[in-house]
């Protein structure tokens, strides 16, 4: 099949321009640019205007739930948020019920997972029952096709520990997705150290919670020569950290969401009592300045990637007092809309904008570099300035602060190997 359009991506180049793609069975097998010879003579071809075409999303970041939460998110519900969202992988934490701890059950996630259109890559944890304390058996685990290593929704505070799961997961050329937060600082404070939390009368939990541990790591993780990976940062003073590391050259990568690229902790405010819970989230969404300075992060690289932390919570979970309230916001059903959304908050190129939303994940998790000759056809067309009124009804959960927001951006089809998994009606 041929495919045009006026602004199709060019990975080689990092830019759009008019151009001619072809698949054969679920990979590009011909992308031709600026303005290719007859093609508007050619027959059986589908095009799409001057509507964008580029790639897929590839998202490190995702609470599938199922298994014992099936009430939550099903691979079924999750699937279906991700076909309309534009998320064709994604990487899921291993914090499910029964935690993905051993062989055994990151063979039960492939047996649940593996009939979906989108490809689902778990995370094993770190530590069993992922409490920090054992470590899981990592060179087994390490040998299945899983992302990586990652105990996130906890810390791991123990240092032998952690250099032993840095030491395996580099080895293995795999992932360890760090949740940096040290407990004994934030003390399970439901919101961000601020004004707003004192007027709301809740305990809160300073930056320093994740900037201390982070340095911590940096330095762990220099010394051994591994390679780390920073799950959804918060905090400025993150920021200026990994820009040290930066300079210095220290190996790493580092995950922005789209609550903490789009919300600021004053926000909570505008909140009714029975709405604010969807606002909870760990690590928390931080001051002003703060999220200022992950969208100037993330469109200079410091922060190379980006990932949802899809994390679904039932009604019976979030409609509770703000401090009982489980932890997590859904974004799987809206997620290439509200990254084009920082996209445009953050002045990103079009180039630092792919690298963190296909390229840059793709490279970690070991996959084909996206949108290239021979890799697997997935893509996205999409229209990036036309506002939309976000609606969530995909996910079997409905905890998000975004409900009704307006964003810009807006899929019309998404595609996967070759097939197309979802129209805009
Ligand atoms: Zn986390």
């Amino acid at each position: 099949m041929l495919i045009y359009s006026k602004n199709l991506w060019n990975a080689q180049k990092e830019r759009f321009e008019e151009g001619l793609l072809q698949i054969e069975k679920g990979r590009f097998v011909r992308l031709e640019y600026a303005c290719p010879k007859g093609v508007q003579a050619k027959k059986k071809i589908l095009d799409f205007g001057e509507s964008f075409l580029g790639p897929s999303s590839v998202d490190l970041h995702v609470h599938s739930r199922g298994f014992k939460e099936s009430h939550k998110e099903t691979f079924e519900t999750l699937e279906c948020a991700a076909l309309k969202g534009g998320v064709s992988v994604a990487a899921c934490m291993a914090n499910t019920f029964p935690r993905l701890d051993t062989p055994a059950r990151i063979q039960d996630f492939f047996k649940q997972s593996l009939k979906q259109k989108v490809r689902f890559i778990p995370f094993a944890a770190v530590t069993k029952n992922l409490e920090g304390v054992e470590p899981t058996d990592w060179a087994k685990l390490l040998s299945l096709p899983i992302a990586g290593l990652s105990d996130d929704g906890k810390p791991i505070l123990s240092e032998a520990i952690l250099s032993g799961a840095m030491k395996a997961t580099d080895r293995a050329k795999k992932i360890l997705s760090l949740h940096e937060e040290d407990t004994r600082i934030s003390r399970a404070s439901p919101m961000h150290l601020s004004e707003t939390s004192m007027r709301l009368g809740f305990e809160g939990s300073p930056s320093e919670a994740e900037w201390q541990i982070l340095k911590r790591d940096l330095q762990l993780g220099s010394s051994l020569k591994a390679s780390l990976h920073f799950a959804h940062l918060s905090s400025a003073e993150s920021v200026k950290i990994l820009a040290e590391a930066k300079r210095r050259g220290i190996a790493y990568s580092a995950e922005l969401t789209p609550h903490h690229a789009l919300l600021s902790v004053d926000e909570a405010e505008r909140f009714s009592f029975d709405q604010i819970s969807n606002f909870k989230v760990c690590p928390p969404i931080r001051g002003v300045e703060d999220r200022a300075a992950l969208l100037k992060a993330v469109a200079l690289g410091v922060i190379d990637c980006f990932a949802s932390d899809h994390a679904p919570h039932s009604t019976f979970e979030k409609e509770v007092p703000f401090d009982q309230a489980a932890h997590g916001m859904i974004a799987m059903e809206y997620y290439f809309p509200l990254l084009n959304e920082i996209r445009l908050q953050a002045k990103m190129s079009w180039a630092r904008f792919y690298r963190a939303a296909s390229s840059r994940p793709s490279q970690l998790l070991r996959l084909d570099p996206p949108f290239m000759k021979g890799s697997r056809a997935s893509f996205l067309v999409f229209d990036p300035n036309d506002e939309q009124t976000l609606i969530w009804s995909r996910s079997k959960s409905k905890n998000t602060p975004f409900e009704g927001r307006k964003i810009r951006g807006r899929i019309l089809a998404h595609w996967i190997e070759g097939v197309k998994v979802y129209e805009e009606k």
